[in-house]
């Protein structure tokens, strides 16, 4: 099955913690289809802290949700995220987005992601690589959710894996709107 997942950092070298998620599901034998490129996002919810580095990629797996959820949570851990107060900072935050068309409302897994439509950090790098994919509960593809976002956080793109030019984190004044 073809999945898009949300990968997200905020703590150590958040560029680096990306790419070693990546590595570890590769490990897995998750196939990576598409990668966007890296963001530096504004934290939601819980201003006073640093920006995240966000990026969204389509995976394809045998596994169902629950054993991909299971493999995710099992990554953070071994990457060592810590039990995380919530929206705060983290070394990696796993999360999947959309499961083809499939809908699942579960106490511990709910697809499509319960708050991806309100949130630029997660919309704005899945319409880079998919701006068509449907949102099967809202019947409406990624960009048209974009365009409805009421979200005004800041994403900036920062480019893929390259460490030679990085930006110093912007200023939450000088936002940066995609
Ligand atoms: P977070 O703090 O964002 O990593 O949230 C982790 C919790 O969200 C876990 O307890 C998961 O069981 C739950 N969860 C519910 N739906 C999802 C989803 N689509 N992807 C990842 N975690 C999910």
């Amino acid at each position: 099955m073809t999945y898009f997942l949300s990968l997200g950092s905020n703590l150590g070298d958040k560029r680096r913690n990306l790419k070693r998620a990546i590595g570890h599901l590769k490990k897995a034998s998750v196939r990576i289809l598409r990668a966007s490129s890296l963001y530096q996002t504004q934290p939601v919810g819980k201003a006073d802290q640093p920006w995240f580095v966000n990026q969204a990629v389509e995976v394809e797996t045998d596994r169902t949700p629950w054993a991909l959820l299971a493999l995710l949570q099992s990554i953070e851990k071994k990457m060592g995220r810590t039990k995380t107060i919530r929206n705060g900072p983290r070394l990696i935050d796993l999360d999947i987005l959309l499961a083809a068309d499939t809908i699942m409302d579960t106490p511990d897994l709910v697809i499509p992601h319960p708050r991806m439509a309100a949130r630029n950090f997660v919309l704005v790098p899945l319409c880079e690589i998919a701006p068509g994919v449907l949102h099967p509960v809202l019947g409406k593809p990624a960009a048209a959710l974009l365009a409805e976002s009421c979200d005004r956080s800041g994403v900036h793109k920062i480019g893929r894996w390259s460490s030679r030019s990085r930006p110093s984190e912007p200023q939450a004044r000088n936002r940066i709107f995609l």
